[in-house]
């Protein structure tokens, strides 16, 4: 489950918007039982209609509030496309169209549809003409949509640009300027960024009209995300990684590098230690890519070291630590980095790694972000006869996904009610086109494994795998 539990004095209750009955039922069946600070600064402006530029990141409930916003203008005896969401990635897009269906289920029957590069056209343009409410994708296959004529947005009345500050960072801009030239004038526009960059205001003044901001002096930030820096020598950079992994024993870390060929070598230094790493990419195609996903979020990879690029629209709920191997090369990526962790209730670690040569950009950080770094030595760092970092979790690999029918609960079914695990040992069940993923505490892995190969899994026997390269 991806749903975080919200302090309990978090927000004013839902039920102080104006919202139907249905719909705040529906949020207390979900445990939406407050609104987070982001939902409480901008429902109230999105709801009466007022086009939006909201500063909120990954974690922060920035979905449920777009969403929210856009259900309550949707029409669903109207069976067109009436709220397009663009996001800067397939996972993003993917988490939102869950969202998305999970708030609107209070209504009967609306029909989200999710548009990303990456996947084939065929299912896309069937789908299209079978008509939809919502669309979610991304710019550039909404953009080859809107050029082929598969896509109508006449009926529009709402459009989101979420984690807008990535979509430029990804160079975006045109194709979102296309985007929206092809919708009616008469809208709500409704702009989330963690980040705002000089692109904002730009999008914002070509595209909104008299948008309210909602920016959130974060209280707890800086109590929540604990950042220390590090001096090291080159050679010792990859090494140091080890050490602080060791010492303040996370569970899941996302480190960040600058180069791709830096993420292969750090990968390969900590496999040779017996890490369970894997690596995030650009070079790594999307089946690998989903897979790497996958078992960094269920908790069987201790460490995923990626680029900026590739961890963009990356939502892991619970990560422990972040660490800069590299000082990120800009302050924003450096803010939107270690603003994965600590997320919502959690609290979390944001290390940073600097050879003499980086302090100048160290500097600048420091000022952007109004602290004074907290550096601490390497050789502090006690890790001597510490048990090696093991990730809880291990990913068994199942032969079969949505192709076959498969659902997460008849693989939860098969090792609990036949196989006779109990439910607290399963972890996260992920069901992709043809591949099920499912996490198992570690111990029982090997069990697992030999009973699944031996039982059914719906009736059928299933290939399985453990993942453990
Ligand atoms: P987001 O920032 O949209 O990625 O949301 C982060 C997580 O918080 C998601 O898993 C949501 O389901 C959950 N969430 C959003 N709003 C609330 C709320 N008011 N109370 C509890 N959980 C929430």
């Amino acid at each position: 489950m991806s749903t975080s539990p919200m302090p309990a004095d978090a927000g004013p209750a839902f039920a102080t918007l104006p919202l139907p009955p249905a719909t705040l039922e529906n949020l207390q069946r979900l445990g939406y039982e407050a609104m987070t600070p982001i939902q409480a600064a901008s429902l109230p402006l999105a709801l009466a209609g007022h086009d939006l530029i909201a500063q909120a990141k990954t974690g922060s409930g920035k979905t449920a509030a777009f969403s929210l916003a856009l259900l309550a203008n949707l029409n669903p005896r109207r069976f067109a496309i009436q709220a397009l969401v663009l996001c800067p990635t397939r996972e993003l897009a993917e988490q939102v169209t869950q969202e998305v269906r999970r708030l609107a289920r209070a209504e009967d029957h609306i029909k989200v549809l999710t548009l990303c590069g990456g996947s084939t056209m065929r299912p896309q343009l069937a789908s299209l003409e079978h008509g939809a409410h919502i669309v979610v994708g991304t710019p550039g296959r909404l953009m080859d949509h809107l050029e082929r004529g598969s896509l109508d947005l006449e009926a529009l009345n709402t459009l989101v640009l979420d984690e807008a500050d990535r979509m430029l960072d990804m160079g975006f801009f045109d194709d979102i300027a296309t985007v929206v030239k092809q919708c009616p004038k008469q809208r709500q526009t409704l702009l989330f960024s963690a980040t705002y960059p000089e692109g904002i205001a730009k999008l914002a003044a070509a595209f909104m009209r008299e948008p309210k901001e909602v920016k959130l002096v974060e209280r707890h930030a800086a109590t929540k995300i604990r950042q220390l820096f590090f001096e090291v020598r080159e050679d010792e950079r990859l090494h140091a990684v080890s050490l602080l992994l060791d010492h303040y024993r996370p569970v899941s870390t996302l480190a960040f590098c600058n180069t791709k060929q830096q993420c292969r070598d750090l990968v390969q230094v900590l496999r040779a230690q017996g890490y369970a790493a894997l690596e995030l990419h650009g070079d790594l195609d999307q089946r690998d890519r989903d897979q790497v996903m996958v078992r960094f979020a269920n908790r069987s990879c201790s460490v995923l070291v990626a680029t900026d690029i590739a961890a963009r629209g990356l939502d892991i709920a619970q990560l422990e630590a972040v660490i800069n191997v590299d000082v990120s090369p800009e302050i924003d990526t450096h803010t939107h980095r270690i603003g994965r962790t600590g997320r919502v209730d959690a609290e979390g670690w944001a290390f940073t790694l600097a050879s003499m040569d980086e302090m100048g950009r160290v500097g600048m950080i420091e000022k952007a972000g109004g602290f004074e770094s907290e550096w601490k030595k390497l050789a502090e760092l006690a890790s001597a006869g510490k048990e090696p970092l093991h990730p809880p979790m291990r990913t068994i690999q199942i032969v079969g996904g949505r192709k076959e029918k498969i659902r997460p609960g008849d693989v939860l079914g098969a090792l609990t009610k036949d196989m006779g695990f109990a439910g607290t040992q399963i972890g996260k069940i992920n069901v992709n086109e043809f591949s099920t993923y499912v996490a198992v505490e570690a111990g029982i892995a090997a069990e697992a494994m030999k009973r699944l190969s031996a039982g059914k899994v719906k009736g059928r026997s299933v290939k399985v795998r453990l993942l453990d390269d």
